[in-house]
């Protein structure tokens, strides 16, 4: 018998940058790229964040649209 369970992904944190880890998803093609692989691999929840250009945080309600 299998027991179901909801995988939630945290694609990229608000900090992690691409000096810390090259393969951090920060632009929004990155993570929907990131987000789809996720899914692919059985995830059905993303935890999202958005950057500014310099990749620190943002809570732009605008930045969070274009990841939609
Ligand atoms: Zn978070």
């Amino acid at each position: 018998m299998t027991k179901p369970c909801i995988i939630c992904v945290a694609i990229t944190g608000s900090l992690p940058r691409k000096a810390h880890n090259p393969a951090v998803p920060i632009s929004v093609a990155e993570q929907v790229e990131s987000t789809h692989a996720a899914w692919e691999a059985g995830a059905s929840i993303a935890h999202c964040h958005v950057r500014k250009e310099d990749e620190t945080p943002s809570s732009d309600p605008e930045r969070f649209a274009r990841l939609q």
